[in-house]
């Protein structure tokens, strides 16, 4: 069974010390079959990384540059990130796709130059709900993957993380049901199997979509979902570990 991830993105929120004392609250608690990644807003990064330093909880970014360094004005490089003790970015979420002009193509430069610095990609995919409606789900996720595929090499996520995030889900309080999700997850995994049959059974899947509290448990119950990226309930330590809590239980009834 495949460790499970219960990863807080918690967006553009936050003050330094409101992003401490979370991530403090978090440190305090200790976490066992679960692990557990916070991704806060670039700025705050030295701060959080100064907080979980020697604690069992790892320190993500929200979006890395494409680049690792020059004339790219407003953009952080994965090394940097990596200086300030981040393990993990997030690559490709609906939000830099669909407000900041993320194509599938610049998506994978930068899950390319994270890879690069020696850090792991959670790549997002996830389709909108018209596309979902007309039938194209499958297809959408696919593109995404392959655009990274294409870039990076049949080994493009051998050492990464994907999200499957359907865009009608984030931050709208409406989940994919665990089966629409399944469904998903296993044929992104089928998708990996087909370029790199050894790390299609180790690549942790994580599903994302207004998971909560409340439906955490039967999401996570499911094979192949092996935690989520969270967002809102990710501001709430509470909330946050009853849904790290989920995944742990998941994992230890294996
Ligand atoms: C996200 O932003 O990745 C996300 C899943 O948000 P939420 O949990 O708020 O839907």
């Amino acid at each position: 069974m495949r460790l499970p991830i219960v990863a807080g993105n918690w967006k553009l929120n936050g003050s330094r010390e409101s992003v401490r004392l979370l991530a403090s609250e978090i440190t305090d608690k200790s976490f066992s079959d679960v692990e557990v990644i916070v991704c806060p807003v670039a700025l705050h990064v030295p701060d959080v990384a100064s907080v979980v330093a020697g604690s069992s909880v790892k320190l993500g970014a929200q979006n890395a540059a494409f680049e690792e360094g020059g004339a790219f004005t407003g953009e952080v490089a994965s090394s940097m990130l990596a200086e300030y003790g981040c393990t993990h970015v997030i690559v490709g979420h609906s939000e830099r796709r669909s407000l900041f002009g993320d194509t599938n193509e610049s998506c994978a430069q930068r899950h390319q130059a994270v890879l690069n610095a020696g850090l792991t990609p959670v790549f997002c995919v996830g389709e909108s709900l018209e596309e979902r409606e007309a039938g194209e789900t499958l297809s959408v996720v696919t593109g995404q993957l392959d655009a990274v595929f294409e870039h990076v090499g049949n080994a493009a996520f051998d050492q990464a993380v994907i999200a499957y995030e359907p865009v009608w889900a984030i931050g709208t309080g409406k989940t994919a049901s665990p089966d629409q999700a399944q469904e998903v997850h296993a044929a992104i995994r089928n998708m990996l199997h087909a370029r790199s049959p050894e790390a299609s059974d180790s690549v942790r899947i994580l599903y994302g979509g207004s998971v909560n509290a409340g439906n955490a448990d039967e999401l996570f119950a499911k094979p192949d979902i092996d935690g989520g990226l969270i967002g809102g309930a990710s501001l709430k330590s509470a909330d946050f570990f009853a849904i790290c809590d989920a995944a742990a239980k998941q994992y230890s009834q294996a």
